[in-house]
C-alpha cells in the first residue's frame, strides 16, 4: 500500500527518470543505481503532504495517505515551513520549488529531488516526527542542520552546476550529471577528492562498515563520518560545517582546508550570513547525528545510521 502511495504521488508529481547510460563516461560516477532497491527505505519515505513553493509562501498540492493522524497538520506544515522560509533567503533557493512533508517513520531525516530532469526545480522533502522529535519544532536543532545539508544539495547539483545531457563527461560525472569544470563540486572534487576516489569508488555504498573504514582511515579529511559517503555528501557537510561554526578554520588538515575552500566563493560568504541571521540557534558544527544516505534515481535521502 505505502508503495502505491508513493507511485501515485511520484507520478503525479513528476515523470523524471535519469538515464544513467546517458552519463557515458564513468571515470568519477558516483554510485550507481540499483534497479532491484525499488523496495529500499527510499520508496518508503511517507508522504504526507505536497506544497507548491511561491516565494516565502506555501500552497499545498495535495495530501497524501500515509503518516500518523497527528501529522496531517497544516499548521505543523507551515510551521516547518516558515522556519525554511526564515532560514534560507528565497533568493537563494530559486531552485526548490516543491515542500514535502514526509512521515520518516524515525529513520529519514529528509531529501531533495529534481522534479524534471533538466535540474532546474527541486524537492526538498522533511520528515515531521523528525522535525517534532522532540515535541517542538527544532527542537533538536536536527531539522535546520538537515535544512541546510539538503540546501546544499540543491545548491551543488541544480542544471547551472551539472549537465544532465551530456555523453561525455571528462570531470566529475554524478548521477545527476556531468559537473561543469567551474562548478562548486568538480573544483571540490578536483582538491579533495582526486586521490582517493579510485578506492572509494569500490566501495559498496550499502556497505556502512566499509565507508566507516573508509572514514577511519581518512578521517582527518572529513568534517563529519557521514561526509566520507560520497563527494556530494562530503560538500553537503563541509557547506553545513561553514555555515555553522564560528570561525573560519586555520588548520592543515584536508577537512578544514574544505570548510575554508567555502570561503573561496563570495557568493558563500554572503549566503552564510544570511543563513545565520536567522533568529533561531543554529545547531553546532558537527554535533548532529549521523545520518546514512541513500539513492534512488537522483534522490538524496538522509538517514540516521
Ligand atoms: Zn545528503
Amino acid at each position: 500500500m505505502k508503495k502505491k502511495n508513493l507511485l501515485f504521488v511520484t507520478m503525479t508529481i513528476f515523470t523524471f527518470c535519469l538515464t544513467i547510460s546517458s552519463c557515458g563516461d564513468d571515470r568519477f560516477y558516483d554510485e550507481p543505481i540499483n534497479d532491484n532497491t525499488s523496495n529500499t527505505q527510499a520508496n518508503q519515505n511517507d508522504f504526507v503532504a505536497l506544497y507548491e513553493i511561491l516565494g516565502d509562501q506555501i500552497i499545498k498540492i495535495n495530501d497524501g495517505f500515509d503518516g500518523k493522524n497527528w501529522m496531517h497538520d497544516d499548521v505543523k506544515h507551515q510551521e516547518m515551513w516558515d522556519l525554511i522560509a526564515q532560514l534560507i533567503d528565497a533568493g537563494d533557493r530559486p531552485w526548490i520549488t516543491q515542500f514535502m512533508v514526509i512521515d520518516g517513520q524515525g529513520e529519514l531525516y529528509g531529501f531533495v529531488e529534481p522534479l524534471n530532469e533538466d535540474l532546474t526545480q527541486w524537492t526538498m522533502g522533511m520528515a515531521i516526527d523528525m522535525a517534532y522529535v522532540n515535541g517542538t519544532l527544532n527542537g533538536d536543532k536536527e531539522y535546520v542542520y538537515t535544512a541546510i545539508h539538503e540546501f546544499a544539495h540543491v545548491l551543488s547539483l541544480n542544471h547551472e552546476q551539472l549537465n544532465p545531457n551530456t555523453t561525455n563527461c571528462n570531470t566529475y560525472n554524478l548521477e545527476e550529471g556531468c559537473a561543469h569544470g567551474n562548478s562548486y563540486i568538480n573544483q571540490f572534487f578536483d582538491n579533495f577528492w582526486k586521490d582517493i576516489f579510485n578506492e572509494h569508488r569500490n566501495i559498496d555504498p550499502d556497505d556502512y562498515d566499509a565507508i566507516d573504514a573508509f572514514y577511519e582511515k581518512y578521517d582527518d579529511r572529513f568534517v563529519t563520518d557521514y561526509a566520507a559517503t560520497n563527494p556530494a555528501e562530503d560538500i553537503a557537510e563541509s557547506f553545513a560545517y561553514f555555515v555553522t561554526k564560528e570561525e573560519k578554520p586555520n588548520g592543515n588538515a584536508i577537512a578544514d582546508k574544505k570548510v575554508s575552500f567555502m570561503y573561496d566563493f563570495p557568493e558563500f560568504i554572503d549566503m552564510r550570513d544570511r543563513l545565520r541571521q536567522s533568529t533561531f540557534t543554529l545547531p553546532m558544527a558537527g554535533a548532529w547525528k549521523r545520518p546514512k544516505c541513500k539513492h534512488k534515481k537522483g534522490k538524496r535521502i538522509e538517514m540516521i545510521k
